[in-house]
């Protein structure tokens, strides 16, 4: 027990061809930066102690009995796979708490380990920075997602595009077992890839457990294919663009990882992507759904070894998991879309409630509208702040969709409170965490601090103008890309 983190060193339990041992490398003049105490309280370790702590967070000096490692697998990226594992991150260990709660413990960016190959295992500060910004804006908005502890600047300058400072995050997550960890394993033995299934059911899917094998296999892949379904669905009704879904970002557990080059749509433009790698556009927000089929699809090839003796038994039942991705897709984002509009009990599966929804979509898309700041602003006054509210066509859709509102059986204090919770006023939009970032580096964390005030608050229409508003023309850089 350090400072109340209470380690177990639960992944060197799996065969020595998951992990290697990391030595960690000294950070020259570590300041801490930023501190999540109300994390840290939720994780039931004692955070006046270490708020300060820049041994621990750097990597710099680790308790007796911290030994860290760094994760092999591999990754599909953009659609090539490749032999990879953490090049810059290090799971320090297991912490155990409330219980018979577990999170992993991982800095990133604290130095190269022997799955580097000719990285540095070093991050850009501004990088580690937005992970903790935008990570804690989904956990407020509700969305699966690994959290951010703490975060060091390394007192360093790495070579990038140019000069940039360095940084170290702490990551707190409940699994960073990727897809990838499977495509890496599937290369190995049968025995290699059952140990590593077992280890992730009993972590993560416990209560599989006594089922017998061949079913708890399946089930372990139905349970992936749902969450995975459902994180992307609410990736999309908050216009959250991850930018770099590589089969090495997608957890197992379903959360949100891995915040590289990700941004938020402003305008809704279905096409639209940031990151400077992605050349074609194969994570454009309108593709995020049909991608992660498609990663899904990465992982029952792994598993037909377990599912089945007889492989073309083990495909058609993969196969037959995989196909309900479009069911559980679309039940959970059309039921978050509906709760958006006010109707509670939005059918998926009914052409009439489907068009209401993609009319407003198409209106929104029409008039170049703000995607968040619309919602908002549907939810407070109807239609009147709406760009569209003057077309005839919106007028009609307007009259229809108030007869569907009135059908459901549904009071309407909840339908208020639902719609309420259901649209942010507050997204930490590009132009905003730019210009924090920029001014973080330095060394001026005043902007940092206040956009974190409003990631802690993305439901309160007071915050001002600068933050809830939507973005001005001068806001928007047409050109603007994002960096892992
Ligand atoms: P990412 O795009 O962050 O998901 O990273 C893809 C792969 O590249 C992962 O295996 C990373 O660990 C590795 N990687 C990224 N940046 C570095 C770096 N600076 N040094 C070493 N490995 C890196
Ligand atoms: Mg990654
Ligand atoms: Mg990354």
């Amino acid at each position: 027990m350090y400072k109340g983190i209470n380690f177990t060193n639960d992944y060197r339990t799996l065969p020595r061809s998951f992990w290697s041992p990391y030595e960690p490398e000294e950070c020259v003049d570590p300041k801490m930066v930023l501190f999540n105490n109300h994390l840290a309280r939720l994780l039931e370790i004692d955070d006046k102690a270490l708020e300060n702590d820049t041994d621990f967070f750097s990597g710099n000096h680790l308790p007796e009995g911290v030994e860290p490692l760094a994760q092999a697998y591999m990754g599909h990226q953009f659609g090539v796979p490749n032999m990879l594992g953490d090049g810059r991150n290090v799971l320090l260990g297991e912490h155990n708490f409330d219980d018979h709660e577990k999170v992993d413990f991982v800095l990133k960016g604290s130095g190269p380990t022997k799955y580097s190959r000719q990285g540095d295992g070093r991050a850009p500060l501004d990088s580690m920075l937005r992970e903790y910004i935008i990570s804690e804006y989904m956990a407020n908005v509700g969305i699966k997602t690994t959290r951010a502890l703490a975060v060091i600047d390394t007192g360093e300058t790495l070579i990038r595009q140019t000069k940039v400072a360095s940084g170290v995050l702490t990551r707190v997550a409940e699994s960073h077992i990727r897809v990838g960890t499977f495509e890496y394993a599937a290369r190995l033995s049968k025995e290699e890839l059952k140990a590593l299934a077992d280890f992730a059911i009993k972590r993560h899917y416990p209560y599989l457990s006594a089922l017998k094998d061949e079913d708890k296999y399946l089930m372990f892949y139905e349970q992936i294919v749902q969450k995975q379904a459902e994180l992307i669905a609410d990736w999309q009704a908050v216009g959250f663009i991850h930018g770099v879904m590589n089969t090495d970002n997608m957890s197992i557990s379903g959360e949100t990882l891995d915040y590289g080059p990700c941004a938020f749509l402003d305008k809704y433009e279905p096409d639209t992507y940031f990151s400077s790698i992605d050349t074609n556009g194969r994570y454009r927000y309108k593709n995020q759904p049909s991608i992660g089929q498609w990663n899904l699809s990465k992982l029952g090839e792994t598993l037909i070894p377990l599912l089945a003796e007889d492989s073309d038994e083990a495909v058609k039942k993969a196969q037959e998991i995989l196909d309900k991705y479009p069911f559980y897709y679309q039940r959970h984002y059309t039921t978050i879309m509906g709760n958006k509009l006010g109707i509670l009990d939005l059918d998926h599966e009914d052409e009439y409630d489907t068009e209401l929804l993609s009319d407003f979509l198409g209106f929104m898309y029409k008039y170049q509208a703000d995607y968040t700041r619309t919602f908002r602003d549907f939810c407070l006054t109807n239609y009147h702040k709406l760009p569209m509210f003057e077309d005839s066509e919106f007028i009609n859709w307007f009259e229809k969709y108030q007869a569907r509102k009135k059908a459901q059986n549904a009071k309407k204090d909840d339908i208020n409170i639902v719609m309420n919770g259901a649209n942010p006023s507050f997204i930490p939009r590009n132009h905003l965490v730019q210009n924090a970032l920029d001014q973080a580096v330095e060394g001026h964390y005043g902007e940092v601090k206040q956009l974190l005030k409003a990631v802690s608050k993305p439901y309160n229409d007071k915050l001002g103008d600068k933050y809830i508003g939507a973005p001005g023309e001068d806001d928007i850089n047409p050109n603007f890309k994002t960096y892992c």
